[in-house]
């Protein structure tokens, strides 16, 4: 069956060409791990079409499917949930590394979750709620959307029998056989208290699937083994100002997302970044978002940004240049690292103006620079520790994880696929526009019906 569906936002897309994104081969799925944009919002959209897709190929939707999800993360847990609500008879096995489910997110305070800020300027992209059918949430703290996603997987785990829902916890080990769609493990079978789990014994154990969905990530970032930095979702003090009174130097290294918000952490006064633009082109914001609309689609499409921010800090920029200038913390001299690891690597400020962080990213960062906020270094990081003694723990590493190296020990024949990954990561085909209708998956929340 062929199913064309048009979206308010894109193109038509077919289920099958949407599942085509999707396939490693045969059953076997991976959600987002080799896509660009790879924010919470947009791998819940993710798991939301591989699922919605499958369901309109799906012969039987009644027949009884065995599926594993592998990894319990927001997508894992996306994916669960929109199986139990589309497919009736579909046992889902789901599998996480860690004891608890959405683990990288819990209790993380000091960063700030928003589903589409990272399109701002686009119309829209400033709206506070995720607006999904399934696992919904709004703007907050991490540790608040992580609650309230759990909150929410629980409310549909409610809807089914404990035996559609395996929750295999504390996966020690993990290998799957993508051809043969077998999953090995050691791990422990959780059985569901309310919304917690009670962990069973260790035990090793391997099963054929029906179907794997592949939610495992990213991996855990990477760092040099001389500046191990904490994960980005692990608490920190570096936005709060010193006690001491004391000025501390940092470097952060890195200029993806993730170094751009702790640069920004370490260098503006009173940072918050759910609240900054505000702060910087108002509260009605829309006018300059207007004007800053031709640069960003240019972000968009790639392209290098920094002459087109250069045009506008006389005019469009001026006011929040102005604003920004008076928040420059007094507390910290920051270094940024922005050699890159390519080869010869970056030499001067506007390299990094392409396509490695959001458009919204990008302009503070050139805000910063014109307020002299921090000073680019392009030579070895090892020098600029040396240069001034610094403590490893004011070495801030953002160089993101390696997608490739992490599936690499997921799979038992990850050699059989490699020229598919690499297919993925060039095509980067998984759309991050909602393809099924609305009203297709069932809205437990407004519903109180439990059938347990
Ligand atoms: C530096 C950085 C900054 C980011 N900033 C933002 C941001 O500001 N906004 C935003 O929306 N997103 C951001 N992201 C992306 C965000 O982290 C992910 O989109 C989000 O975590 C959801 O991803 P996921 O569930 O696909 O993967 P994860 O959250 O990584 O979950 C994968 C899960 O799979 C488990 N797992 C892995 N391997 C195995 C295995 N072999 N067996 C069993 N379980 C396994 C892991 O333990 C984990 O729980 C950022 C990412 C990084 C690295």
């Amino acid at each position: 069956m062929r199913r064309l569906v048009t979206t308010s936002f894109t193109m038509t897309i077919t289920a099958e060409e949407t599942i085509k994104s999707f396939r490693v081969v045969g059953e076997l799925y991976l959600i987002g791990s080799l896509e660009r944009g790879v924010t919470v919002y947009r791998q819940q959209v993710r798991a939301h079409n591989l699922v919605w897709a499958l369901s309109q190929i799906d012969k039987d939707p009644k027949r009884v499917h065995e599926v594993a999800v592998i990894g319990g993360g927001i997508t894992g847990l996306t994916a669960a949930a929109c199986i139990l609500g589309l497919f009736p008879n579909a046992r889902v096995h789901l599998f996480e590394r860690s004891p608890d489910l959405c683990s990288l997110q819990q209790g993380c305070d000091t960063r700030w979750l928003h589903p589409r800020i990272y399109d701002w300027p686009a119309r829209g992209s400033r709206a506070p709620s995720a607006a999904l059918p399934v696992l919904d949430w709004s703007e907050g703290r991490a540790s608040d959307v992580a609650a309230e996603i759990l909150r929410r997987f629980h409310e549909y785990s409610c809807r089914v029998s404990h035996e559609r829902l395996q929750v295999i916890l504390g996966v020690d080990h993990l290998r799957i056989t993508g051809r043969d769609l077998q999953v090995e493990w050691v791990g422990r079978r959780a059985t569901r208290d309310g919304e917690f789990f009670r962990q069973g014994p260790a035990a090793g154990e391997s099963e054929v699937f029906d179907r794997i969905i592949v939610a495992t990530g990213f991996g855990l970032e990477s760092y040099p083994a001389q500046f191990r930095t904490p994960s980005y979702w692990r608490n920190d003090t570096l936005a709060q100002p010193r006690l001491d009174g004391s000025v501390q130097t940092y470097v952060v290294s890195g200029y993806g997302d993730g170094a751009l918000v702790d640069l920004c952490r370490l260098t503006i006064e009173r940072f918050r970044q759910d609240r900054i633009l505000y702060e910087l082109f108002g509260h009605n914001p829309e006018p300059i978002e207007e004007m800053l609309g031709p640069a960003a689609a240019k972000a968009l499409a790639g392209e290098n940004v920094f002459d087109l921010l250069r045009a506008m800090e006389d005019s469009v920029l001026k006011g929040a240049r102005d604003e920004l200038r008076k928040r420059i913390r007094k507390d910290t001299r920051v270094f940024l690292h922005i050699r890159g690891g390519g080869k010869p690597g970056n030499t001067s400020l506007p390299d990094v103006f392409g396509d490695t962080s959001s458009f919204a990213n990008r302009l503070l960062l050139f805000l910063l620079y014109r307020c002299g906020a921090f000073i680019p270094r392009f030579d070895e990081l090892q020098s600029i520790v040396d240069d001034h003694s610094l403590p490893s723990a004011n070495v801030i590493c953002r160089y993101g994880p390696s997608a490739m190296a992490h599936l690499a020990t997921v799979f038992t024949d990850e050699a059989a696929f490699a020229d598919r990954f690499r297919e993925m990561k060039e095509l980067r085909s998984q759309s991050v526009y909602l393809q099924s209708a609305p009203g297709v998956f069932p809205d437990y929340a407004k519903d109180d019906d439990r059938s347990e």
